[in-house]
């Protein structure tokens, strides 16, 4: 109507040339794609086992969720290193989900294990957050990024270490237990490194084998041995100590004590803050 009349109030004085184009981005409806519905289901999954509220179980929540959608549609016979967008008919281009991860990632929106390990990512989350970016839903989606991307490196180890030996389907159906059973010994709140350890404790039970494999792509992706995330409650998720490496975490006993002796895990102690070896 207002245009109408700025239109007509033009034409009263004289010849007027006018152009007329329509909208070229139509409005797509997100419950059309799969890997969305599968994303919120992811955090249905999530807050149902896991008693979320802290920043990082935020975020955590989103990586999760990035994770399972893209399980769903990995499927047999797809390359393993390659990159896979997510929400792509969502996300067309030029309008994507989360233009803040683009930058996370060095402008790369998909999630792949075919990229390299980074030691910047993290610290580019911290750095982000850091600069008051961490407010608002897109703060969640930037660190969830970072969990979503442990998670297949994870996922790609496992499918590798059982290539010739286990069907796809086999591993598929696996890590889809270790998801469920690492999210129910998932401590309150857990940080990174708390919800990593509930998750290999659970890989552990089941497999020595996949549980080294797992080990191994957290550490590709920062979360080694040592690896240190940000207190419970942190709001601007300073405090990373990433860490590239899995070895033996020990603790020496004092001196003729007897109820304390030595111990070694992959992953040590979740204390938050903590760190050692
Ligand atoms: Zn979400």
């Amino acid at each position: 109507m207002e245009d109408g009349a700025t239109l007509k109030a033009a034409l009263l004085n004289g010849p007027l040339v006018a152009d007329l184009s329509g909208l070229t981005t139509p409005d797509r409806d997100v419950a059309l794609d799969n890997l969305v519905v599968a994303h919120e289901y992811g955090h249905y999954i999530h807050h149902r086992l896991v008693a979320a509220g802290n920043l990082q179980s935020l975020a955590q929540s989103e990586g999760w969720s990035d994770f399972i959608a893209l399980h769903l549609a990995l499927r047999s016979g797809d390359d393993l290193a390659g990159a896979y967008g997510h929400s792509s008919y969502v996300a067309r281009p030029g309008a994507l989900v989360r233009p803040a991860a683009v930058h996370l990632f060095d402008g790369h929106e998909q999630k792949s294990a075919d990229l390299p390990a980074h030691p910047g990512r993290r610290a580019a989350a911290r750095r982000r957050a850091a600069a008051g970016e961490r407010v608002g839903q897109f703060g969640v989606h930037n660190a969830g990024e970072v969990w979503a991307t442990m998670l297949w490196e994870v996922y790609v180890a496992l499918h590798e270490a059982h290539a010739g030996e286990l069907e796809f389907d086999a591993v598929r159906r696996r890590m889809s237990d270790y998801v469920v059973a690492g999210m129910m010994l998932a401590p309150t709140q857990p940080t990174y490194t708390e919800q990593r350890d509930a998750l290999l404790t659970a890989i552990g039970q089941h497999s020595v084998e996949d549980f080294v494999a797992a080990a191994q792509a957290f550490a590709r992706r920062g979360a080694g041995t040592c690896a240190v995330s940000p207190p419970h409650d942190s709001e601007d998720l300073v405090g990373v100590v990433e860490d590239f490496e899995v070895r033996p975490r020990g603790r020496s006993s004092p001196p003729g004590s007897t109820t304390r002796s030595t111990r070694a895990t992959a992953t040590g102690s979740s204390t938050p803050g903590s760190r050692a070896g």
